[in-house]
């Protein structure tokens, strides 16, 4: 088992960035568990599924095969083969993936193979439950938040270089809507984990964010 870094907290406060760039600095693997749940979500959205159905999307969810490839130092994922890295950042994804992830058998699916990913590797993983229910004794848990605004101003961009074109006021709606149904679901919600080292981004920038990060787990 390797050393695990985990970063959770809620949509669109950096932790992506983030974590990327803090596993490249200390040569960890770099694992976004939010792009698993959200290529999940778009095999439901392409295979015609009901979310609601917990059955059908637990069973469809055990056949996929979801596979992280760092082409030309972007990382990519890979759904049963094909580059989705695009597709599942698509408001529809973002409007469908809390109800995905509120199902107790996806998730077992996923963190099953969450926990695989570390067997051999140090890992800096990030996503909403890896410091409470992933890996609850993980040697360094950070929890990264930000204002709302804020978070809907850096959530825009990312649209934006998807080529969607979508008012501020909409992802506040999508963010909060997440954010509740995130920390509200019976299983592994989204929580600040026991002992997380809190970095609030609001008014940090992005270097100060990995910064702050990189030293504490140096220390
Ligand atoms: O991080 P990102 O915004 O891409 O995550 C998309 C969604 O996936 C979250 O809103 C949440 O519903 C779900 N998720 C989760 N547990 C994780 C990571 C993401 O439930 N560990």
């Amino acid at each position: 088992m390797g050393d695990v870094i985990s970063i959770d907290g809620p949509a669109g406060a950096g932790k992506s960035s983030t974590a990327r760039k803090v596993a490249q600095e200390l040569g960890f693997l770099y694992v976004d568990t939010g792009a698993m749940y959200r290529a999940v979500t778009l095999a439901a959205i392409r295979n015609n599924i009901d979310v609601q159905n917990a059955d059908q999307v637990t069973q469809m969810a055990s056949k996929l095969k979801i596979r992280f490839k760092k082409i030309d130092g972007e990382y990519h994922t890979f759904l049963d083969g094909e580059d989705v890295s695009r597709e599942i950042r698509s408001s529809e994804v973002a409007d469908l993936v809390s109800p995905v992830s509120a199902i107790a058998g996806v998730r077992k699916v996923l963190v099953d193979q969450q926990r695989k990913m570390a067997q051999d590797h140090d890992v800096v993983m990030e996503g909403r439950d890896i410091g409470t229910n992933v890996f609850p004794d993980a040697e360094y848990k950070f929890f990264i938040t930000a204002d709302v605004e804020v978070r809907a101003q850096r959530r825009m961009k990312d649209y934006q270089k998807n080529g969607q074109a979508l008012n501020q006021e909409k992802i506040v709606e999508e963010l909060k809507k997440r954010d509740k149904i995130d920390s509200s679901r019976e299983h592994a919600p989204l929580k600040k984990p026991d002992g997380a080292f809190v970095v609030d981004t609001t008014d940090l920038d992005f270097d100060e964010q990995v910064q702050i990060i990189v030293n504490k787990v140096k220390q």
